[in-house]
C-alpha cells in the first residue's frame, strides 16, 4: 500500500503556491542582477521587488515606503523589539507583551531584560485572550512598547488587536504586533488598527521561507538590526533576496485574495474535525477558543489526558499524518507548551497535547483518515497507559 502523506502542520509552514513558484523562477534565471546596482540587470530586479512592495503593503494598508523585507518572521520581530527598546531607552525601559508569544518575541524580550529592560508579560484567561483592562493598568510612565501577537501559533487564540491598537495610541506608547500566524486569515488594516509596527513572514502564507517583512510606520524612529551596505533606505543592509520577495509579494496577492474562500473551506474542515474527535475520543481538553471565530480557521490543538503527545505524533507520522506537539520550535525538548500551561492546563495533560494545522490543500477525505487514526492511536496507548487504567478503576486489580 503506497504510504499517505497527509499534511496537517500549515501553522509551521506551508508549502510554496505553485503559481508562487511559477513568478519566482525567472528571478533564479535570467533577471539575476542586484537590486541595488544602477545598470540595467540592478533595474529589472528593482523593478520587481518594487512591485512585490507594493501588493504587500496594499495588502496590509500601509504605503510601500514602510516595507523593509527581512529573512523571517523572527529577524522582523527581534528587530522590531530590540530596535524601538534601543532608539527610546533614554524615554523608557518598560515593554509590555503576552505569556503567549511566539519564542521570536519572547526570548527577544528575554535578552532586553538581561540588558536592564523591564518586561511585563500579561496573562491570558482559559482560551488564550489578554484582558484590555489589565493592559491599559499595566501601562507605566516609562512603558515605550507593547508587543502582542494578533493570532497564536499554538492554539490559534486572534486578540482583540484593534482595541489593542486604539488603548495604545491614547497612551502614545508604540504598538508592535507579530502578525505572523494572522496575515493571509485575519484583515488586518495597520492604519485602522494602530499599529505601528507589524512581522510576518512569507512561508506562513504559501510563500518561500527564510524572506519576511516589518512593517514599520513612517517618522517612528528605530535602530538599524544589522551594520553594512544601504539597502532598504539604509535600515536593513545586506543584498535583497529578489527570487523570495517576488514570491512574497505573489503570495500576499493570492492569500488576501482569496483569504474568504480559503477560510471558509479550511474553517470548515477543521469544524468538522473537532466535532469528530470530541464526540468519539474522552478525557480530552479542546483547547483555545471555543468561540470559532475568536480563533484562527486552521487550528485545532488538543490534549489528550493519560498519554503522551510525542507518542500520538509518532503513531500518526507512522500513519502518513504529519501534525506537531506543542509548538514546532519546542518539540524535541520534553519541556511542555508555556502557552497551554498559560491557558491553565494542567501540567501532566499539557504533555499529552497535539496541533492540528489545516491548509488550503487538505480534503474532508484526509479529516475522515486522520479521525479513524487517531482514534485507534488514543486507543492504544491508553490501553498500555497505568495511568488511564488506574482512571477507569483497574487499578484495584494490579
Ligand atoms: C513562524 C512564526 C514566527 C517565526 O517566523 P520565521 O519566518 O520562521 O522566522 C514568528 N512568530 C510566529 C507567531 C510564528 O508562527
Amino acid at each position: 500500500m503506497q504510504q499517505r502523506r497527509i499534511y496537517l502542520d500549515n501553522s509551521a509552514t506551508t508549502y510554496t503556491d505553485e503559481r508562487v513558484l511559477q513568478e519566482m523562477l525567472p528571478y533564479f534565471g535570467q533577471v539575476y542582477g542586484n537590486a541595488s546596482s544602477q545598470h540595467f540587470f540592478g533595474r529589472d530586479a528593482l523593478k520587481a521587488v518594487d512591485k512585490a512592495r507594493e501588493k504587500i503593503a496594499a495588502a496590509i494598508g500601509c504605503k510601500p515606503s514602510e516595507i523593509y523585507f527581512t529573512s523571517g518572521g523572527t529577524e522582523s520581530d527581534n528587530w522590531a523589539i530590540k530596535g524601538l527598546a534601543h532608539a527610546r531607552a533614554d524615554r523608557g525601559r518598560h515593554i509590555i507583551t503576552t505569556s503567549i508569544e511566539h519564542p521570536a518575541v519572547m526570548k527577544t524580550c528575554a535578552a532586553l531584560e538581561k540588558e536592564g529592560f523591564e518586561v511585563t508579560y500579561l496573562p491570558v484567561d482559559s482560551e488564550g485572550i489578554i484582558s484590555l483592562d489589565e493592559l491599559e493598568k499595566s501601562i507605566r510612565k516609562d512603558t515605550v512598547l507593547i508587543s502582542v501577537m494578533i493570532a497564536n501559533n499554538e492554539m490559534g487564540a486572534i486578540q482583540p488587536f484593534r482595541q489593542i491598537g486604539e488603548i495604545a495610541k491614547k497612551h502614545s506608547v508604540i504598538f508592535h504586533t507579530d502578525a505572523v500566524q494572522a496575515v493571509g486569515n485575519v484583515p488586518i488594516d495597520v492604519v485602522k488598527d494602530n499599529i505601528d509596527m507589524l512581522s510576518m513572514s512569507a512561508h506562513k502564507f504559501y510563500g518561500p521561507k527564510g524572506v519576511g517583512v516589518l512593517y514599520k510606520k513612517n517618522g517612528l524612529k528605530i535602530g538599524r538590526f544589522m551594520d553594512g551596505g544601504e539597502q532598504e533606505r539604509n535600515m536593513r543592509a545586506s543584498t535583497l533576496n529578489t527570487p523570495a520577495i517576488v514570491g512574497m509579494g505573489k503570495a500576499i496577492e493570492i492569500a488576501v485574495a482569496d483569504m474568504t474562500e480559503n477560510n471558509a473551506h479550511i474553517s470548515a474542515l477543521r469544524d468538522y474535525f473537532v466535532s469528530q474527535v470530541l464526540e468519539k475520543i474522552d478525557h480530552i481538553y479542546f483547547n483555545g477558543p471555543k468561540d470559532m471565530s475568536k480563533r484562527l480557521p486552521s487550528n485545532a490543538n488538543f490534549s489528550f489526558e493519560y498519554i503522551e503527545g510525542e507518542s500520538i505524533l509518532m503513531l500518526l507520522d507512522m500513519a502518513g499524518i504529519a501534525v506537531s506537539s506543542g509548538s514546532a520550535c519546542s518539540s524535541g525538548s520534553l519541556e511542555p507548551s508555556y502557552v497551554l500551561l498559560s491557558v491553565g492546563v494542567p501540567i501532566e495533560v499539557a504533555h499529552g497535547s497535539i496541533r492540528f494545522s489545516f491548509g488550503k490543500n487538505n480534503t474532508v477525505e484526509e479529516v475522515d483518515y486522520t479521525v479513524k487514526v487517531l482514534v485507534d492511536t488514543v486507543n492504544k496507548l491508553r490501553e498500555i497507559s497505568p495511568l488511564f487504567k488506574s482512571v477507569k478503576g483497574e487499578s484495584k486489580y494490579v
